[in-house]
């Protein structure tokens, strides 16, 4: 009995391994669907960049003049920026900034790049920078750029050989937005035989061919490719990116006469027309969030909204109550209208008061998407995710840097926590508290000297990190760079004291 109780616990104890065993077996491949699964949740990336948008032109900064009920319900199921910088007042620089997670004067983008390449050489953004878009794909992400590109149009700089398997839009830095005029305008010019052909009225471009019979006022065509992208990259295993990037309401101020109608209230007809190529991209907007609902994708979506620049005061805009505009170091010319729509997340109606700049996305979202960083890659920007979420500051004392080249001296804005450093006009060097006075009306520069000159050091130090321009726009400005000594800084950081 003794013997087979024991060889019985034997045999249980032998069963009872084998149970382990086969469990722990079990385990295995379930811990590598569980890893399978964090990389499956990796969200998909949706950046609408608008376009010289004022500050104050959008519904969820307080317009109300010009109505955007779609962008207005993302912000208010999202959390809307209100000190969302990006790191240049203008075009071009702006958007370098974003591809490439680095300051434009770091790999001499400072300047727009020329109206047409063929005329000044074949520039574009330096090779040797990975775009964000890159980056991503190289991670597994499906990618599309729609719209406005204005970072190289030959080939090597085309968007389908920076990371963007999908492109469908225009290279220059603008474009008209009615097909039966910018056809006719192409064939005339090309009719003449004139040398260069105005960027604007170009055909679009399908990943390198060109669009024949465009039938579409043009924010209504890449809202629809947008919706096309969508509908298509929701089939797909992997995530996407998609940078949208809409020319409106950039000049020339051209817009449907439904969309007008709607603002027959505004008598200046410059912002009346701007404030129906608002409503267009709004419009898009809720087409592009109704085929991410469709697809059930609108939850796992980061949906960044935000313009390259501030509007323009002259073309309609309103950046109210920040000081000017489009191209200035002022906050109207580089804080934009900005929200992340997340809804797994971000919590509905937050609002993140701390500055972040256009230079965090690149490193935020390469840690969203789990994406490799090149070991190389220089970044001006930090991953912000975890600051944004908890809403605390993600650069207590750090700087957020602007610079504007004039015709013959330099523009610059720093900003370090509630303060704002700025000279511009060459008058001498302002601080404001930016928190309390967002006009930047009271200099207290007087009171609070030594943190000016702190601002001012600093800046200086930065500008040490600079590069000379790889192109001037306009090329005269080469003259003016060399002969006034632009890039020196011997006036731009001398310190009058009062
Ligand atoms: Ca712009």
């Amino acid at each position: 009995m003794c013997l087979k109780n024991r060889e019985h616990s034997k045999l249980i104890m032998s069963l009872l391994f084998l149970i382990v065993l086969f469990a722990a077996c079990k385990d295995l491949p379930k811990v590598e669907t569980e890893q399978a699964a964090t990389v499956e949740k990796r969200p998909n990336i949706i950046i609408i960049m608008a376009d010289d948008l004022g500050y104050a032109d959008v519904g969820f900064n307080g317009s109300t003049e010009i109505t955007t009920p779609e962008l207005d319900k993302l912000a208010a199921n999202g959390m809307k920026f209100t000190s969302g910088y990006v790191a240049h007042p203008f075009c071009g620089p702006s958007r370098a900034a974003l591809m490439t997670g680095r300051y434009p004067h770091t790999i001499g983008s400072q300047f727009n790049l020329p109206a047409s390449s063929e005329a000044y050489g074949s520039s574009g953004i330096t090779i040797s920078e990975t775009f964000i878009s890159k980056m991503l794909q190289n991670a597994g992400y499906y990618t599309g750029a729609i719209g406005k590109w204005h970072l190289g149009d030959v080939p090597k700089y085309h968007p389908n050989n920076r990371g963007f398997q999908e492109f469908y839009g225009f290279l220059g830095g603008g474009h008209d937005y009615f097909p039966e005029d910018y056809t006719v305008k192409f064939a005339k010019q090309k009719a003449s035989g004139q040398k260069f052909i105005f960027d604007y009225v170009k055909p679009l471009e399908h990943n390198k061919n060109v669009v024949s019979n465009p039938t579409e006022y043009l924010t209504d065509e890449l809202s629809r490719k947008a919706v096309d992208f969508v509908n298509t990259a929701s089939e797909k295993k992997n995530p996407f990116f998609l940078y949208l990037a809409y020319n409106a309401p950039h000049v020339p101020l051209q817009a449907k006469k439904e969309d007008m109608q709607m603002f027959s209230h505004i008598k200046d007809k410059d912002r009346r027309t701007y404030a129906a190529m608002v409503y267009a991209v709004d419009r898009g907007v809720g087409k592009l969030v109704e085929s991410l609902k469709a697809n059930n994708v609108l939850d796992n979506t980061l949906i960044v909204f935000l313009s390259d620049n501030g509007g323009k005061l002259t073309k309609g805009a309103n950046n109210y109550p920040l000081k000017e505009g489009k191209g200035s170091t002022a906050e109207g010319g580089y804080r934009v209208p900005m929200f992340f729509h997340y809804p797994n997340e971000i919590e509905s109606n937050s609002i993140f008061n701390y500055p972040i700049t256009t230079l965090d996305f690149y490193p935020t979202f390469a840690a969203l998407a789990k994406a490799e960083i090149p070991e190389d890659k220089i970044l001006d920007g930090k991953n912000v995710w975890q600051s944004v979420v908890a809403l605390e500051n993600p650069r207590k004392d750090d700087y957020v840097f602007v610079m504007r080249h004039r015709e013959g001296y330099t523009d610059v804005g720093v900003r370090q926590n509630q303060w704002k450093a700025l000279k511009t006009k060459q008058q001498t060097w302002r601080l404001f508290n930016i928190d309390r006075d967002m006009g930047e009306e009271h200099d207290l520069s007087e009171q609070h000297m030594g943190q000016l000159k702190t601002m001012v050091k600093a800046a200086e130090k930065w500008s040490k990190t600079h590069s000379e321009p790889l192109w001037f726009d306009p090329e005269s400005l080469s003259v003016d760079w060399e002969e006034k000594e632009m890039a020196k800084f011997n006036k731009t950081f001398k310190l009058d004291v009062k």
